[in-house]
């Protein structure tokens, strides 16, 4: 049980609902948003492959798929891992953190979370986990934001895990560790979106279209500028630009 303003509500169920409830939020917010981008034609230069779409099938079963994942997969996981963040020092009562130490945790939870993404994802790529596990989330070699949870569920654990690890390493407070999730959501749906408006979703859009040929770090690409997995990136995009 937690103190203060959330007494009486036991604490596995609050940090399950806050971190589902904004995950909910950030993803049909954004998914909604590139949604209705494409349904509006707008913002045509920035699609990626020339707006090129999935399959209708493949979308419908990957929606179904999804959602049964946010239900399932996101739930059990939060439940779970309650107990690492509370042995961590993870709390949800006052004091509030301060916007200082909101800050730096998100930034370090940033470059955790691309540190583990890069390398779990790197490894993902290997043939014989590629075929037997990452090939699902290939499926889509167009990409719209649901196709950005549509993986194998040993792969969606991995990422959800590997998302929460980092706040709970720093022990994160609640109200830190919700925007975490929220931020994260919205990068990977973004990423997903089939639109280039950040070299984020450039770079991952062009993982989808080329699976071979890299680009598999998540926010900066910083462990792809180190390891040179962008360089055919950087080629595509300079021949994209000059078309
Ligand atoms: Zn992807
Ligand atoms: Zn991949």
């Amino acid at each position: 049980m937690i103190d203060g303003w959330a007494a009486g509500i036991d604490g596995r169920w609050l940090f399950t609902a806050v971190v589902w409830g904004l995950h909910e939020v950030a993803f049909f917010a954004t998914w909604g948003a590139f949604s209705l981008l494409f349904r509006l034609g707008v913002a045509k230069r920035f699609q990626v492959a020339e707006g090129k779409a999935p399959a209708p099938d493949l979308s419908r079963r990957a929606v179904l798929d999804v959602l049964g994942g946010h239900v399932l997969l996101l739930v059990v996981t939060a439940f779970v891992l309650y107990p690492a963040w509370v042995a961590m020092g993870g709390r949800a009562d006052p004091p509030l953190p301060s916007a200082f130490e909101i800050a730096w945790q998100l930034v370090a939870c940033i470059l955790l979370q691309d540190t583990m993404f890069y390398w779990s994802h790197r490894l993902l790529h290997l043939p014989r986990l590629f075929r037997a596990i990452h090939v699902k989330h290939h499926t889509f070699r167009h990409v719209r934001g649901h196709s950005s949870e549509y993986a194998h569920p040993v792969e969606s654990v991995a990422n959800l895990v590997s998302f929460m690890v980092p706040a709970i390493l720093l022990h994160a407070h609640l109200l830190t560790f919700g925007i975490w999730v929220f931020v994260r959501v919205v990068e990977t749906v973004e990423a997903h979106s089939g639109y280039a408006f950040t070299r984020l979703a450039s770079r991952h859009a062009f993982h989808h279209l080329y699976a071979a040929k890299g680009c598999l770090g998540s926010f900066f690409g910083i462990w792809d500028r180190i390891m040179g997995t962008d360089r055919q990136w950087r080629e595509w995009r300079r021949d994209q630009t000059h078309r």
